[in-house]
C-alpha cells in the first residue's frame, strides 16, 4: 500500500442524480463550482449532471470543473430512443461518465456485462470514466463483499485491456443516500482488496495508477477521515453534491 499523494492524482465527483433545473445547473455552476478552491494538478473536480442540464453545466463552469454523463448508450447512434451515444457525448466536449451507479443496476437492469459493455465503449471513446461498483447490505453481512466487487470488476477487465482512463467508484449500496458511510477502516480494508485485484488482474501499473474513489454518504464532515486512508484516492458524491 502506498500513499495516495504519491502518484494518484485525486478526483472528486459529485452526481446529482435526477435532481435540478435550469436554474440550479446555472447557478450551481456559477456560485459554487466555479468558487470552489483548489488545485487541479492534485484535484480533479468533476460533475455529472442530467442529460438536459449538461449543456447549461457546460457552458457556465471553467475549465477546471469536467463534466461528466451519468450514463451512456449501450449502442451507437440510430432507432435508439432516450439514448445518449459516445459519439453525442464526445461531439459535445464531455470528457467523463460514469457507469454501473447502483441505482442504473438495481432499478434499470443493468448487468455486470452491460456495465463492462459500457465501460469500454467509453473509454474507447476517450472518456474518463467513473466506473462504479459495490456491495448490497445483505452481500456485506453475509462476508460477500470481495466476491462481488470482484465479479463485477472481472466483467469490466473480460473487456477492457486497457485500464488508463477507467477510475473505480467503490460504492457500498448499502451506505448510498443512507447517511450511512463506510468506516474509514471498512472503506480502506476494501479499496485495498480492489488494489490488490487490480495487480493480480490487470497490471503492476494499474494497481499503482488506477485510481479508486469512495462514494456513499460522503459529506463534509467524514471527508478528511476518508481521505486520510492510503487507497482512497477521491470520492464520489450524490446528496451533498447538490449543496
Ligand atoms: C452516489 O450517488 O454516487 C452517492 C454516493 O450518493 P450519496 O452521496 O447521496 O450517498
Amino acid at each position: 500500500t502506498q500513499s495516495n499523494t504519491m502518484a494518484r492524482r485525486l478526483m472528486v465527483g459529485g452526481n446529482w442524480k435526477c435532481n435540478g433545473t435550469m436554474g440550479f445547473a446555472k447557478s450551481h455552476s456559477t456560485d459554487v463550482l466555479n468558487k470552489l478552491k483548489f488545485d487541479p494538478k492534485k484535484v480533479e473536480v468533476v460533475v455529472a449532471p442530467t442529460a438536459l442540464h449538461l449543456s447549461t453545466v457546460m457552458a457556465n463552469v471553467s475549465n477546471n470543473v469536467h463534466v461528466a454523463t451519468q450514463n451512456l448508450s449501450l449502442t451507437g447512434n440510430g432507432a435508439f430512443t432516450g439514448e445518449l451515444s459516445t459519439d453525442m457525448i464526445t461531439d459535445a466536449g464531455i470528457t467523463h461518465t460514469l457507469t454501473g451507479h447502483s441505482e442504473r443496476r438495481t432499478l434499470y437492469g443493468e448487468s455486470d456485462a452491460d456495465v463492462a459493455k459500457k465501460t469500454k465503449l467509453a473509454a474507447d471513446a476517450g472518456l474518463t470514466v467513473l466506473a462504479c461498483i459495490g456491495e448490497l447490505l445483505e452481500e456485506r453481512e453475509s462476508g460477500k463483499t470481495k466476491d462481488v466487487n470482484e465479479r463485477q470488476l472481472n466483467a469490466i477487465r473480460e473487456l477492457c485491456d486497457d485500464w488508463s482512463k477507467i477510475v473505480i467508484a467503490y460504492e457500498p449500496v448499502w451506505a448510498i443516500g443512507t447517511g450511512k458511510t463506510a468506516t474509514p477502516e471498512i472503506a480502506q480494508e476494501t479499496h485495498a482488496e480492489i488494489r490488490e485485484w487490480l495487480g493480480k488482474n490487470v497490471s503492476a501499473d494499474a494497481q499503482k495508477n488506477v485510481r479508486i474513489l469512495y462514494g456513499g454518504s460522503v459529506t463534509d464532515a467524514n471527508a478528511a477521515e476518508l481521505i486520510a486512508m492510503p487507497d482512497i484516492d477521491g470520492f464520489l458524491v450524490g446528496g451533498a453534491s447538490l449543496k
